[in-house]
């Protein structure tokens, strides 16, 4: 029987995960078939466990589920223990083993595809939800001058850092106050990163997640939103009008944790670089 994997997340028709995977099966030789689970907001557990009866062997979990996958894991790697956020479920025996990619994805796609720098860097982090859990461990491990996390719900963000400090500097800074964090002279917002659901496409836009102040022309922004059409999305429209000359969306980040994610349930990391051109051309 084919082993069978998928991604869940409420909404999740627009998710690419499917596309990329089949991509990487074939580019590595796997046999395996990738499908999409809508979970009711209130029925995360008992679609999961519906999956694993009928012989699912691994998932992919997207918004707003990934504190609950991490509650229901049985075991889980360090980086998902300390995010305590969950992207990746293993299937072994009878348990879910728990991974969380996000953090070395976007890693990845900032320093080895985009060529950013992040060591001795002021990078901020906009947002408190799962996604934020798992990016900030492995920023920090690339050993930045620090990094500033603000969200909507300042008491979050502030429980982050918190739970964060242990591990290098980090602070919280309430979203209005983040303009002061351009204008001191060594803290510049070297990576501004938008790890909100901020444009995210099918819910209304709401209040930007920093003031236009923050960017100076010499910041990367970096949304973790990709963009489904050939234009930026309203993080980078904002980024651009307070002069940002380099930025990227999430789509190199969705690429790299599938690859992480299709290492640690087939043991073989896929290449990822032919998968780019086949998203793009679905966005134009
Ligand atoms: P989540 O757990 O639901 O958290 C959402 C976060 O966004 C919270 O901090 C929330 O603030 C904030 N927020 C929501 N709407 C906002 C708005 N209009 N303005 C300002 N802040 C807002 O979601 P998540 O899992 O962290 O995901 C966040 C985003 O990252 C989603 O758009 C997701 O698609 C994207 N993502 C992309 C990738 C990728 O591979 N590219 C991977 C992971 C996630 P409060 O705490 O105040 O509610």
């Amino acid at each position: 029987m084919t082993d069978r994997y998928a991604v869940i997340g409420n909404p999740v028709a627009h998710s690419k995960s499917p596309l990329i995977h089949a991509a990487f099966a074939r580019e590595t030789g796997q046999m395996l078939s990738y499908g999409r689970l809508l979970a009711p907001l209130d029925g995360f557990a008992d679609e999961v466990a519906r999956f694993a009866a009928t012989g699912g062997q691994g998932l992919n979990v997207t918004v707003p589920f990934k504190l609950e996958a991490f509650a229901l894991a049985h075991e889980c790697t360090e980086r998902a223990r300390r995010a305590g956020a969950v992207n990746t479920l293993k299937r072994v025996g009878e348990h879910w083993y728990a991974d969380n990619t996000d953090g070395a994805g976007l890693v990845h796609d900032l320093i080895e595809n985009l060529g950013v720098t992040l060591g001795g860097k002021h990078i901020v982090v906009l947002g408190a939800g799962g996604a934020a859990r798992g990016i900030l461990q492995p920023i920090l491990d690339a050993h930045p001058a620090a990094i500033t996390v603000s969200n909507r719900t300042m008491a979050r963000a502030e429980a982050l850092a918190r739970e964060f400090s242990a591990y290098g500097p980090i602070r919280a800074v309430a979203p209005a106050d983040l303009g002061n964090v351009a204008s001191e002279a060594h803290h510049v917002a070297d990576v501004v990163i938008n790890a909100t659901s901020y444009g995210m496409l099918d819910r209304p836009l709401g209040a930007a997640p920093c003031p236009v102040s923050i960017f100076a022309p010499t910041t990367f922004a970096y949304d973790l939103v990709y963009a489904l059409a050939d234009e930026p999305t309203p993080f980078l429209e904002l980024a651009r009008r307070g002069g940002v000359a380099r930025s990227a969306d999430g789509l190199g980040m969705l690429i790299e944790q599938a690859a992480e994610s299709f290492q640690l349930w087939r043991g073989v990391r896929p290449g990822t670089a032919h998968v780019f051109p086949l998203l793009r051309k679905l966005a134009a």
